[in-house]
């Protein structure tokens, strides 16, 4: 692995969330790394390619990057994007029954709105029946 890759794969190994690329270039820039944005999606792509972390597809929203490339699904906030991870037992078991196939691998992304968002949404509505 390069260098870069080692100091990326760190940085996301000691977060303990899904980040962008944006993300971890911006992490970078605070600890001071000299590395652009570019080379920042191309490392991360080499990771992702030689299995080293995961990346996750989010609707509406950037790609992001995951440290556990073990079988689980994700639940994601449809309004803020938050990522949570979801691992369901014998999840792979159940899609083979289903399918009569040998299933290796799933992608699960769940949509929902997380408990900030949903209060924020109360209180934004709190406010307009005052008004009115
Ligand atoms: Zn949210
Ligand atoms: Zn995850």
């Amino acid at each position: 692995m390069s260098k870069l890759g080692k100091v990326l794969q760190q940085l996301i190994y000691e977060s303990d969330k899904h980040m962008t690329a944006e993300e971890i270039f911006l992490l970078c820039k605070e600890k001071e790394l000299k590395i652009s944005l570019a080379s920042v999606y191309r490392v991360l792509n080499t990771l992702v390619d030689e299995g080293h972390i995961r990346k996750v597809s989010i609707s509406d929203g950037s790609d992001v990057f995951d440290k556990s490339t073990e079988d689980h699904g994700h639940l994601v906030c449809s309004c803020c994007k938050k990522v949570t991870d979801v691992y369901i037992e014998d999840f792979k078991l159940i899609l083979s029954q289903l399918t009569g196939k040998e299933v290796d691998s799933y992608h699960l992304n769940m949509e929902y709105i997380c408990e900030e968002c949903n209060s924020r949404k109360e209180k934004k509505n709190g406010k307009q029946i005052r008004r009115n």
